[in-house]
């Protein structure tokens, strides 16, 4: 069976109604035939039918035993710290989410919990910074925002090795290009707010555990600290995710147009996007993915915020915002939204440099994402030519 007929078809028929569409258990709590006895339900917050319904599409998705959702990406790495102990370290990739760095940092350093930040694309950085204390390594492949891609199975290896988790956020390939539990990953989180859900209309996170007795692990937590996904934001993933492989198909074919066309403009420095050979490890991303995803990444020659500043306020389809993976073109200056929690140095030093623009190409058509961004740039280029123009007359 194809992934396509195997992702519709894992979506149950309700077995009381015959109802196609999953119903939403909009409940607090089951009612109970005696003390204890239920029918695999006592309350809402332990399990829900709308959730668990969900938790199971996603875990057969990546290829784990178990998932639990949660109420948002960040919420889903939080229960995966939680696997930790004071004292414990984590190894995480340099290029990290902005929000993982800033729960890494500003709360579980508070908790005895200490991070070492390594390039992760070269594989030797992993080797040589793991620990005995190192009982977690974190990758984000691609990362956010500079695409870059380490080798999840070499990684994988290293971390079983030391006796160390692997941990995955899958966030910007999803399943669809990417299942890093057949790689050797132990978990897999994701913002289910981005691909997953696919129309920007909710936040939700989910877990993937490689086997039961880590699912369940996640599922303790999860119950013990609460942030789990409402019945009707559980149905709303479902919904989204039905329409996954073909959304993402078409997400990648666009991003891979536009990329190609912004290494064209004379107003754009470097392109990130691991579906072009000119990529650091394009290699390993077409080793490990069978597609490049919807985010492309580029800076600008006139390197400052400035100028990042005039294309992200000229676009019309690309639509200036936080968070990606929608139906809907987006775009964003991460200096100064995503990433500004981040210090300038720390910054920069992960390539997310001053005019750095991300862009989340969406599902218009390729040549009017095109035209848009060429119209924005080319405005740039009129700026730049002004500049000259009046430095020029300056002199004189
Ligand atoms: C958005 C995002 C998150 C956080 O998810 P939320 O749903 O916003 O809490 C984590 N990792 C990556 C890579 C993301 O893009």
């Amino acid at each position: 069976m194809s992934n396509a007929t195997k992702l519709i078809h894992s979506i149950p028929v309700d077995p009381l109604t015959g109802s196609i569409s999953v119903p939403i258990y909009q409940t607090s709590t089951f009612v109970q035939e005696a003390p204890g006895e239920n029918k695999g339900y006592d309350y809402a917050r332990s399990n829900n039918p709308t959730r668990a319904a969900l938790e199971k599409v996603i875990a057969e998705l990546e290829g784990g035993q178990a998932a639990s959702a949660f109420a948002s990406g960040l919420a889903a790495i939080d229960a995966v710290v939680k696997l930790l102990q004071s004292g414990d370290e984590i190894l995480a990739v340099d290029d990290i989410y902005g929000g993982a760095f800033r729960l890494f940092t500003h709360i579980y350093a508070k908790f005895g919990i200490t991070v070492n930040y390594v390039d992760t694309t070269q594989v030797v950085n992993v080797i040589d910074a793991i620990t005995p204390r190192t009982k977690l390594i974190w990758l984000e492949t691609p990362t956010n925002p500079t695409l870059k891609i380490s080798d999840i199975e070499a990684i994988a290896r290293i971390a079983k090795q030391h006796g160390a988790l692997l941990c995955v956020d899958n966030t910007f390939a999803s399943p669809a290009l990417q299942q890093p539990i057949k790689l050797g990953a132990d978990l897999v989180v994701h913002s289910a707010t981005k691909y997953l859900g696919g129309h920007s209309d909710l936040i939700a996170g989910i877990v993937v555990a490689k086997t039961e007795e880590l699912g369940a692990q996640i599922k303790f937590i999860q119950n013990a600290s609460g942030a789990i996904l409402s019945p009707n934001d559980s149905w709303l993933v479902i919904r989204g995710v039905e329409t996954l492989y073909l959304r993402v198909k078409e997400h990648s074919r666009n991003a891979q147009l536009v990329a190609e066309y912004l290494q064209t403009h004379p107003a754009v420095d470097k392109v990130y996007y691991p579906g072009l050979k000119s990529h650091h490890n394009h290699d390993i991303a077409a080793r490990q993915q069978s597609g490049f995803g919807g985010i492309v990444t580029f800076n600008l020659k006139e390197d400052t915020a400035e100028a990042a500043r005039e294309v992200v306020c000229s676009t019309a389809y690309f639509k200036l915002a936080e968070s990606l993976g929608g139906v809907k073109s987006l775009l964003c200056h991460p200096a100064t939204m995503t990433h500004k929690s981040i210090p300038a140095e720390t910054r920069r030093a992960a390539g997310v440099t001053d005019s750095l623009i991300r862009l989340s190409v969406g599902l218009e058509d390729a040549g009017d994402l095109i035209g848009d961004i060429t119209q924005a740039l080319d405005r740039l280029s009129g700026v730049v030519a002004r500049q000259v123009e009046a430095e020029a007359v300056g002199q004189l």
